[in-house]
């Protein structure tokens, strides 16, 4: 079956009242991300640092019971308006991922896609959060593909970025996030020489005992969520198509006959 137990991580972009047209599904509104932090609250959740998720992951800290940790990929500076003041409301925490070359700046790497710019939280802003105990991790120096580039710069958007980061704003950064999710076999080992603790993929499910902090497994939020399909995704770090697809596969797994396995 899917990996679906486990502490969960939520994937968050924009919180904004207007959530775009092409690249709408990734942003929520305001109204939106605040039902889902009541009902967290309701539920008797709490938020746990991804350090902690870390050490669950490694086996030195309990699963601890109705416990998430909430992300933000990109760091946009809807962030302060209304992001923050809801977390401080449900004494929740949060990790915002920022893309380093492009603090002050805008979601550069999304033009493309055609819908106006977003703008991304100043090094100020950053720094007000962190004091905030808003915790800040890095999300690359420039939102590239990291799989597609060459080694050197490959060093530059994963040591470079936290270096950076550690410099301007006078903290200790410890947790990245893939740009796109992508990764391969040298992101892994340059995130290690750079001295990170774990890193969020674009994978689903639940993080216990035994799953690679460098391979941490989120829940994209998207603007297409019901209350019963957030509730889904906190049970089971999946959206109910990818479960279904995730069974299927598990469930073909488990049933090939007994010659073929073993054979990849
Ligand atoms: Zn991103």
């Amino acid at each position: 079956m899917p990996e679906s137990r486990g502490v969960k991580i939520l994937m968050y972009h924009w919180i904004s009242g207007d959530p775009g047209q092409r690249l709408r599904q990734w942003g929520l509104t305001p109204d939106q991300f605040r039902s889902q932090m009541r009902s967290l609250h309701e539920n008797g959740y709490r938020t746990i640092p991804l350090g902690e998720v870390v050490e669950v992951a490694r086996g030195t800290r309990p699963l601890p019971q109705r416990a998430v940790s909430l992300t933000f990929d990109d760091g946009y500076r809807d962030f302060m308006q209304e992001v923050a003041p809801v977390l401080e409301e449900y004494g929740f925490s949060a990790t915002i991922f920022l893309v380093a070359d492009r603090v002050g700046e805008s979601n550069t790497w999304d033009a493309r896609h055609g819908d106006p710019p977003r703008p991304l939280l100043s090094w100020k802003e950053a720094a007000d959060l962190a004091a905030r105990g808003i915790e800040l991790g890095s999300h690359s120096r420039t939102h590239r593909p990291l799989p597609s580039i060459p080694q050197l710069d490959l060093r530059e958007e994963i040591l470079g970025s936290k270096q950076i980061l550690e410099d301007r704003l006078g903290i200790r950064v410890s947790h990245f996030s893939y740009p796109h999710g992508l990764f391969d076999d040298r992101c892994l080992a340059l995130l290690r020489e750079a001295g990170y603790e774990s890193a969020c993929a674009d994978i689903r499910g639940g993080n216990g005992e035994g799953t690679d902090p460098f391979q941490l497994r989120r829940s994209l939020i998207t603007c297409h969520e019901t209350q019963w399909s957030f509730a889904f995704k906190l049970r089971t770090g999946f959206g109910m198509r990818e479960w279904a697809a995730s069974s299927l596969a598990a469930l073909a797994g488990q049933t090939a006959p007994e010659p073929l396995r073993g054979m990849s």
